[in-house]
């Protein structure tokens, strides 16, 4: 099965870093096809921490051709950081080949995000402030600049001095912001421009070459399903596709070279920042997850809320991402529990009751979860699972019509069990 998609199935953070990397070392190629520096995984290799953002953890394993997408957006300072990190540390980053189609986060990028959101005040959406979001509005109005941009110095320094120029007017009458200085920025630019030259590449010539030469190509998605700009829940997404179907476009092969969709769901359910969340715990077990399942960002070190697992929300991510398998992580946390609660459906406003995600965003806002309490295993998972725990899988794989095929069962990177 060559091409297999990853994608995060909640709201991110579900444990993704860990099963790309076990999957990563058997594949030839990995792409990363959307999001910006805000995805991080961090990898611990033989005691080494590796925090990654925008490369794929794919390149810690030898040979391994790493693509960051055209569906991407780029810090270019950030990406320079990155590959530095790595090669300080022995790890050649001579196989990472970066879409000249990808456009560049700019530095008015940043400036802007974070301007926006203090502007918002109490109504902001919670961005990392990476100025993602601003990089993404600029492509979609046709005045982005992108990575082939680079390969120019002089088309670069034109492309950069008169975005700068009208930016700087925006970031003074909008958002209250001293101008930034053009030439420094420049100059700066272009000194990131010399370092990334090498790197640049037609990534989707190469992975459908890669494709037809019968090669394992593993696409990773950043960020998760709820979070997706057109089916997640908007107006608190993020600002691109993490759903399956954009890895299509994201990299630039065609839908029908998708062999399997591997989605990753924690067996309970975090949210970072505002929004809706219907099965956000009450009461002191809140914490205790939380404090459990480390539940604090891995970019931001902002806490997560947490909610017990939402099958209401996971059989969406079935749907619109054609979830072909299923990756349970963090099954661990939920060990000390006697009772773990499931929501098997939203009780409307009406008093009606669903089993599918809600199409309107008033009826989820207003929702009320449904749960079905499963018997806890009130013991540590070792090398099987408990019968409980066992029984809590299977609840889920008949509740969505889809096999369970990895259980994370600690943080570790061997700590998952491959169920066949
Ligand atoms: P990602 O961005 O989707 O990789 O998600 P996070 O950064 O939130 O997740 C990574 C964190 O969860 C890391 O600290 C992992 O070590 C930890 N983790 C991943 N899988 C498991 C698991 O099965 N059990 C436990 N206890 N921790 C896990």
């Amino acid at each position: 099965m060559p091409a297999t998609v990853i994608v995060g199935a909640q709201w991110g953070d579900e444990g993704k870093g860990k099963i790309v990397d076990l999957l990563a070392e058997h594949s030839d190629v990995v792409c990363r096809y959307q999001g910006g520096p805000n995805a991080g995984h961090t990898i611990v290799r033989d005691g080494e921490t590796f925090k990654l953002h925008h490369i794929p953890s794919g390149i810690l394993y030898p040979g391994r051709v790493c693509v960051v997408g055209a569906g991407c957006v780029i810090d270019p300072g950030q990406l320079v950081r990155e590959i530095d990190g790595l090669e300080e540390r022995g790890i050649p980053t001579g196989d990472l080949r970066i879409s000249g189609n990808a456009h560049l986060i700019m530095p008015w990028h940043v400036a802007i995000d974070a301007a926006g959101e203090r502007r918002l005040g109490r109504l902001q959406i919670g961005t990392t402030r990476r100025g993602i979001g601003p990089a993404y509005a600029d492509k979609a109005a046709r005045i982005g600049i992108r990575v082939q941009d680079i390969l120019d110095p002089k088309i670069l320094r034109q492309k950069f001095e008169t975005a700068l120029a009208e930016k700087n007017l925006e970031l003074e009458r909008l958002h209250d912001h001293p101008p930034l200085e053009a030439e420094e920025l420049a100059d700066r630019m272009e000194e990131y421009a010399d370092r990334l030259r090498p790197y640049v590449d037609d990534t989707s010539l190469l992975v459908d070459r890669a494709l037809r030469d019968g090669k394992r190509v593993l696409l990773e998605g950043a960020q998760g399903t709820l979070l997706d700009l057109d089916h997640g829940t908007y107006p608190f997404v993020t600002s691109s596709n993490p759903i399956a179907g954009a890895a299509t476009t994201g990299v630039g092969i065609g839908p029908t070279r998708i062999d399997r969709v591997l989605g990753v769901a924690k067996a309970y359910v975090t949210r970072v920042g505002e929004g809706p969340f219907p099965t956000e715990i009450e009461g002191p077990e809140h914490a205790r997850v939380r404090e459990i399942g480390a539940e604090f960002g891995t970019t931001t070190g902002r806490e997560r809320r947490c909610g017990w697992l939402d099958l209401v929300a996971l059989r969406f991510a079935v749907r619109v991402n054609g979830l072909t398998s299923l990756a349970l992580t963090k099954l661990d946390v939920l060990s000390s529990f006697a009772e773990v609660p499931v929501c098997v459906r939203y009780r409307l406003e009406d008093g009606t009751e669903t089993a599918d995600f809600p199409a309107h965003q008033s009826d989820f806002h207003h929702c009320r979860p449904v749960f079905e309490p499963l018997p806890g295993w009130q013991r540590e998972i070792g090398g099987e699972l408990p019968a409980a725990a066992q029984e809590y899988v299977s609840f889920v794989e008949e509740a969505l019509g889809v096999p369970v095929s990895l259980v994370g069962t600690g943080a570790a990177r061997e700590h998952v069990l491959s169920l066949g």
